[in-house]
């Protein structure tokens, strides 16, 4: 936590960012998606990758600033089927969303048919169902497999066994909830290019084994002070945008399930200004008709 950088300056009335897009539904519909990422209390857990920290605050989130946020993201965002909650954290951590606030929230979204909000697969429980009842819509939570590599999983400090992130899933699946998983690529203290590889892509089978409906795929970023001591250690790699590539379009060929890949800050991972936004379109393209599409030339290759 000493090498961190400053946080984000954040009002708690507001949202840190709200966003309109389009994603490929499990029933291979493409839906309007509003996403809200909401400003709330720090995750309690720290795993050594994680930068989403830099949106959060220290306090308890108080009752009513959720709802709050949630009405001003949906003044300025259009109409939309689905939403996405997402707090940089746990949803059903009731210090960053107060449970007191369950019932207003679902009213205010009570015209989605379909509802997203991410999750630790600990903190999964009885509570969830109660707020799956709230809702006029179908529920889904993503969570962090991350990797089911055995040594590297421990290091992340996310306090997960890939066995923890089945159990959860099964459970939710049981209560009629949908799963995401979040898979990295090139996770720290895993340097090899074609290991990151191969153990992004058994992570992405795994998780569709547990039953979940969809993985993203994420590139793992630095910046986050601790990622970046690693990167000096040679502990930390950040992956290739070609490596990125490749992991997705072998993922998309397991044809197990959705898979999306995070295409957020996709720049750092590309040193090429003339292909990247070219590229960046094609990767996006590709989460929503779930194929390989032609490769871009460019003479960086
Ligand atoms: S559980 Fe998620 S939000 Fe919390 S520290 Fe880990 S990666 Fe970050
Ligand atoms: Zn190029």
């Amino acid at each position: 936590m000493s090498l961190r950088p400053e946080k984000a300056e954040l009002d708690v009335l507001k949202p840190y960012l709200y966003l309109n897009e389009k994603e490929v539904q499990k029933s291979g519909v493409v839906k309007s998606v509003n996403t809200i990422f909401l400003t709330n209390k720090e995750c309690p857990f720290k795993c050594v990758m994680c930068d989403l920290w830099r949106h959060t605050t220290d306090q308890h989130t108080p009752e009513g600033a959720i709802t709050a946020q949630i009405e001003y993201a949906l003044e300025r965002l259009p109409d939309a089927s689905v939403i996405k909650l997402y707090n940089s954290g746990n949803f059903f951590d009731g210090k960053a969303i107060p449970k007191s606030d369950y019932s207003a929230i679902s009213e205010q979204i009570a015209g989605y048919d379909h509802v997203i909000v991410e999750n630790h697969p600990k903190l999964t429980g009885p509570h969830i169902q109660t707020f799956k009842d709230l809702l006029a819509g179908s529920f889904e939570v993503a969570m962090g497999l991350e990797t089911i590599h055995p040594e590297v999983l421990p290091k992340l400090n996310k306090q997960i066994t890939a066995d923890l992130f089945k159990t959860s899933t099964e459970y939710l699946i049981d209560c009629g909830i949908d799963v995401r998983a979040f898979v990295l690529l090139n996770p720290p203290f895993l340097t090899n290019e074609s290991e990151n590889i191969e153990w992004c892509l058994r992570s992405v089978e795994f998780a569709f084994e547990t039953g979940v409906t969809a993985c993203s795929i994420i590139p793992t970023r630095p910046g986050n002070g601790i990622m970046d001591k690693l990167h000096e250690e040679g502990k930390f790699v950040p992956p290739r945008l070609e490596a990125l590539e490749k992991t997705y379009e072998l993922a998309l060929k397991l044809n197990r399930g959705r898979v999306f890949c995070d295409v957020w800050d996709l720049e750092k991972f590309s040193d090429c200004n003339i292909c990247i936004n070219q590229r960046k379109k094609r990767l996006e393209k590709m989460n929503l008709v779930q194929m390989k599409l032609p490769e871009i030339e460019c003479s960086c290759r």
